[in-house]
């Protein structure tokens, strides 16, 4: 399971400043997602090998002085999803009410805690520790956020009791499994579980909903044209028996994590309903993970000629990161489009952990920089000498050089969909990462 962490702490004290500098892209990898905005809330961090997912409770409304009930609110539903709470505090101004009240919400609720004083650029930790000392939730962690001093030792410390589990990769369980993984995301109401009872068969509805499956998700094996799947299914995707049955709230955290344990994301859209910011939210986040993907336009059924055209102009212009996926219309209601699914998650598959040789990658690089050389900065040419293969699901092309990072966008765009092109890289992100040698 990939860790969850929550950033909580009144207005103001630094939660987006480290939010930022944690999720910002790592290692210099670039992603080929044009239109993507990074999604305020929630992001992904990476601390030596472990991967984990920060939640940022910063940005809801609340003045310096207090928090709202909204505020309470979101901080009381990042606790409860969380494995770890960073209690953030501004170590250069005193304690206030709003940090004992947030230190009380995260005695409640956090599973473990952990205290930060920010903005201690320039302080003495032993004042500022006596300050906050108080709150009863430790002993501060002074760190800068702004500055990144003693950050990276911070999320070492935080995330040492995660090191175990990520050790057992997913690549490495890939190459031995033979079964492919598929979660299937969205928001409520778009039709995920129908799909499953669709994708399933009916005779699974009883096995699998026995009264007392309440973990977070199941694994649920099943078998098509001689192919073994495992399809990852969360407790907002398991399938009502009873039609009154409430309606679990949904939780972005939860259908992450059903992301994290699949090779292959089924993403549903309710064409019925269109494009929603949840529906940008939410796959922009599988694709920031590197997650392959086919998006699923389910409803299909009983729209006309003009509005599928607006369905198909929505998911241009609110999802173009999502222009590597296959797109396919389905009525899971009626069985249309359904049989095409599992096929079209095959090729996203061999497309994310396809093996591209040394020899091809820099014979498609040299042709690439043929047909469109990389521009001249002052006077010098950008050099990109060779190419490796840094990793798959997905697949990462390592191209060294010099002066890799004065490299346009728009030129990396042009090499990844070169490369695309060439080795059919069709529904899996692809990420470059650039190597300087001079
Ligand atoms: P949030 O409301 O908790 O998300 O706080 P922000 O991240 O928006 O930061 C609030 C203010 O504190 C901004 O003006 C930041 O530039 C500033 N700030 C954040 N981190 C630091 C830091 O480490 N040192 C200093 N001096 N200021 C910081
Ligand atoms: P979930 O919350 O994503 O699991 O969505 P459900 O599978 O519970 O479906 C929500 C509603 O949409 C139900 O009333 C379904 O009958 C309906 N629905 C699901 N798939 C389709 C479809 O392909 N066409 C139509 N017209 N309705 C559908």
């Amino acid at each position: 399971m990939l860790p969850v962490i929550a950033l909580i702490g009144r207005p103001n004290v630094g939660k987006s400043t480290l939010f930022n500098r944690l999720t910002r892209s790592r290692d210099a990898l670039v992603a080929d997602f044009p239109g993507l905005t990074r999604d305020r809330q929630y992001g992904f961090g990476k601390q030596g090998p472990v991967p984990y997912l920060i939640i940022d409770t910063g940005g809801v409304a609340g003045g310096e002085e207090g928090i709202s009930e909204l505020m309470a609110e979101q901080t009381v539903t990042a606790l409860k999803e969380a494995d770890v709470a960073i209690v953030m505090v501004d170590g250069r101004s005193g304690r206030t009410a709003a940090d004992e009240y947030v230190a009380s919400l995260a005695r409640q609720h956090a599973k473990q805690t952990w205290l930060v004083a920010n903005k201690a650029e320039g302080l003495d930790p032993d004042i500022v520790g006596s300050e906050f000392h108080a709150l009863g939730i430790g002993e501060p962690v002074s760190i800068s956020a702004a500055h990144g001093d003693r950050v990276a030792a911070l999320m070492d410390e935080v995330l040492a009791p995660f090191v175990a589990t990520a050790d057992g990769d997913s690549d490495k369980d890939d190459a031995e499994e033979k079964a492919t993984r598929i979660a299937i995301i969205g928001r409520p109401n778009v039709g995920k579980s129908t799909l499953v009872n669709r994708l399933l068969g009916e005779e699974r509805v009883v096995v699998y909903d026995q009264p007392g499956t309440t973990r977070d998700s199941v694994a649920i094996p099943f078998e098509r044209n001689g192919k073994h799947y495992v399809l990852i299914d969360t407790a907002g995707v398991r399938r009502r028996s009873r039609v009154h049955e409430t309606i679990e709230k949904f939780s972005i955290v939860k259908a992450l994590q059903a992301m994290e344990k699949a090779q292959v994301v089924l993403a549903v859209i309710d064409a019925q309903e269109g494009v929603t910011e949840q529906d940008v939210s939410l796959m922009g986040l599988c694709t920031e993970r590197g997650r392959a993907l086919v998006v699923v336009t389910n409803k299909w059924d009983g729209l006309d000629s003009d509005q599928r055209r607006h369905v198909r102009e929505a998911l241009e212009r609110r999802l173009p990161f999502l222009d590597f996926a296959e797109r396919m219309t389905i009525s899971a209601l009626h069985g249309t489009g359904v049989g095409d699914l599992l096929p079209a998650v095959e090729r996203a598959y061999r497309a994310a952990t396809r093996d591209m040789s040394t020899v091809e990658l820099n014979k498609a690089l040299a042709d690439a920089i043929t047909a469109h050389p990389p521009p001249m900065v002052r006077g010098r040419r950008i050099r990109l000498r060779y190419a490796h293969q840094g990793g798959r699901n997905p697949p990462v092309i390592v191209i060294h050089g010099n002066q890799t990072e004065k490299l346009p966008d728009a030129y990396q765009r042009y090499l990844i969909n070169y490369f695309r092109k060439v080795f059919k890289l069709k529904g899996t992100p692809v990420r470059m990462a650039f190597k300087t040698s001079d």
